[in-house]
């Protein structure tokens, strides 16, 4: 059947729990936040304290990373160009649905190009998203190289590598800045968690 004819029968059915009530049950509104920045600038370690800092204090967080989505969802994409593109569209529209299901949702990947970015910020709506652009120098982020990518990236082993052989665009108006190469990763959660309930997406802190 022709996908395109099929597209057109899809129609979306309203629920009959809106977000106020989810944000009642929960003691947060939904979100995604976004973290975005070179390899090694610090996404996974400060998306995963943000987590358990969530979950401590009483919330519903969830992070989105390359080992559960690149493993399943996305296991059919390669490096390409459009794989790449196609990998964060997903990555968008997944966030999107957690966020929808009130989680806050965080995402913990490079997406060095605007257009993906400000798509991901298009599924998830605005109000909805929490572009966290973590911030620290390609020097920096190659002397740490906590996964030896730099290393074989400037060996050639690797192409296209962001930062290095591939650009990256920074975020022209994130929610949030992290420089990361002057904060702990402690501080760093502050700032976000400070963003979050300013922002009254966190109704409740335990
Ligand atoms: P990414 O997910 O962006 O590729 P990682 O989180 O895997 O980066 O690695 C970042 C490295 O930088 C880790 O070794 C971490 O301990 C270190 N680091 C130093 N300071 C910070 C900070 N303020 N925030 C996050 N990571 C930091």
């Amino acid at each position: 059947m022709d996908v395109e004819l099929n597209r057109k029968n899809i129609v979306k059915h309203q629920g009959l729990i809106d977000a106020e009530r989810r944000m009642e049950l929960l003691g947060q509104r939904g979100c995604v936040v976004w973290l975005t920045g070179l390899s090694g600038s610090g996404k996974s370690t400060i998306g995963f304290a943000l987590e358990e800092r969530l979950v401590r204090d009483g919330h519903a967080a969830y992070v989105l990373d390359g080992d559960n989505i690149r493993h399943g969802l996305n296991g059919d994409l390669g490096f390409s160009p459009e794989d790449r593109e196609e990998n964060i569209r997903r990555i968008g529209e997944v966030a999107a649905l957690f966020a929808d299901a009130g989680l806050i949702t965080i995402s913990a990947f490079i997406s060095p190009y605007r257009r993906d970015r400000d798509r991901a910020r298009a599924a998830a709506g605005e109000g909805r998203f929490v572009e966290v652009f973590v911030d620290a120098p390609v020097e920096i982020c190659e002397r740490r190289d906590p996964k030896g990518l730099y290393v074989k990236a400037r060996a050639g082993e690797i192409k296209d590598f962001t930062g290095v052989s591939a650009p990256y665009e920074p975020p022209l108006s994130p929610e949030v800045v992290l420089e990361t190469q002057n904060k702990t990763v402690d501080e760093c959660v502050d700032d976000i968690l400070g963003y979050l309930t300013g922002s009254g997406i966190l109704v409740r802190r335990a």
